[in-house]
């Protein structure tokens, strides 16, 4: 099966509500999606999001990364994954998000090729997920307001953006506990938006005052791993690295600077499968534990990111609520969602159709 063309193509996803973080606000999802055609006529998918204030990736960037990548890796056999894994990460420094759309598309076409769904080609630890949900960033009483929304739709565990302003966040907070009482699960996402010093006090009183957090994300600027160590280090809450780590280079610096107990892997920074494994088998030898994200991205993108949450035993938390975010569907196939469960096709490769 060679690998003869690839061709992209911009797709928008409209989204019931604008989404909103320390970062950026987003009222619908801009994505590129990809298609890789063979020899033998089966077409592989695959999909990036431009998250400039994440990845530095930008739709133009990503459209003439792809182009680049295209180049080293036409005429090439999908058996020969090894090879083609190596063109795609040899053809440029970081453009970690074009990396991931071919990565995406190259593992659909493996799994076609072998007729096997990537999740089980990947270990097949299990074929459903259960994804947490995103609060976005507001005032505290409507993010009290979305948080008993979702609870009211069954939601069990809510992931809350916060990280501008410390002050607030933990009105935030206490305002969100408060109106769902103790039973529901809550996990923070800062976004790199506090100091050090500040975060482990806010996280601290937050415990103190009874908000009762799984753990908490990326609390400091990404650059700053001694800040996420003097974090890690005093608070008692698990502390995962999300901004911080894009490539198993990333996730190996953290781990001997002991500054996280867990990651948040995302295709989009890791550039795709290939190299999430390798980040994931990084964590899982030192002990720490691993999330699956993703951006504000594609149907064909969540899909990937599910096949490789699935795949492996070490992977404990999913953050993949996107499609749930979104008004519509352009792709056809993928996941299902029936609320916050996510069930893996059973067709091979990644199951998505255009
Ligand atoms: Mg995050």
């Amino acid at each position: 099966m060679l690998i003869t063309e690839i061709k992209t193509s911009k797709i928008t996803t409209g989204l019931k509500r604008p989404f909103k973080t320390a970062l950026r606000t987003l009222d619908y999802i801009e994505s590129i999606l990809i298609e890789i055609n063979t020899d033998s006529g089966i077409k592989g998918y695959g999909g990036a999001a431009p998250t400039e204030v994440i990845t530095g990736d930008t739709e133009a960037s990503i459209i003439k990364g792809i182009q680049i990548i295209a180049d080293n890796i036409t005429g090439f056999d999908i058996s020969n994954m090894e090879i083609i894994m190596e063109k795609i990460n040899n053809s440029m420094i970081r453009n970690s998000s074009p990396k991931a759309a071919v990565d995406m598309a190259v593992y659909d076409l493996y799994g076609k090729l072998y007729k096997v769904p990537v999740y089980k080609l990947l270990g097949g630890f299990r074929n459903t997920l259960v994804t947490d949900l995103t609060i976005s960033l507001n005032s505290p009483g409507q993010m009290a307001k979305d948080s008993i929304d979702a609870v009211a739709q069954g939601i069990k565990t809510l992931k809350v953006k916060l990280g501008d302003n410390a002050e607030t966040d933990l009105a935030r907070m206490k305002a969100i506990r408060e109106a769902l009482g103790p039973d529901i699960r809550l996990r923070v996402d800062a976004n790199q938006g506090w100091q050090p010093k500040e975060a482990v006090e806010l996280v601290n009183q937050m415990q103190r005052e009874g908000v009762d957090l799984d753990f908490v994300e990326q609390p400091v600027a990404a650059e700053n791993f001694e800040g996420m160590r003097f974090v890690k280090d005093r608070v008692s809450i698990p502390v995962i690295a999300d901004e911080s780590v894009f490539s198993p280079a990333d996730a190996l610096r953290l781990v001997n600077m002991k500054a996280a107990d867990g990651i948040n892997i995302k295709l989009m920074k890791s550039g795709g499968i290939y190299n999430a494994v390798k980040i994931a088998d990084i964590a899982e030898a030192a002990g720490l534990f691993c999330m699956v994200g993703s951006m504000m991205e594609s149907h064909a993108g969540l899909t990937a990111a599910a096949h490789f949450a699935a795949s492996r035993s070490i992977i404990k938390e999913v953050d993949l609520d996107v499609p749930l975010l979104c008004s519509e569907k352009p792709e056809r196939g993928g996941t299902e969602y029936n609320g916050t469960t996510i069930t893996l096709p059973e067709s091979p490769g990644l199951g998505i159709s255009v």
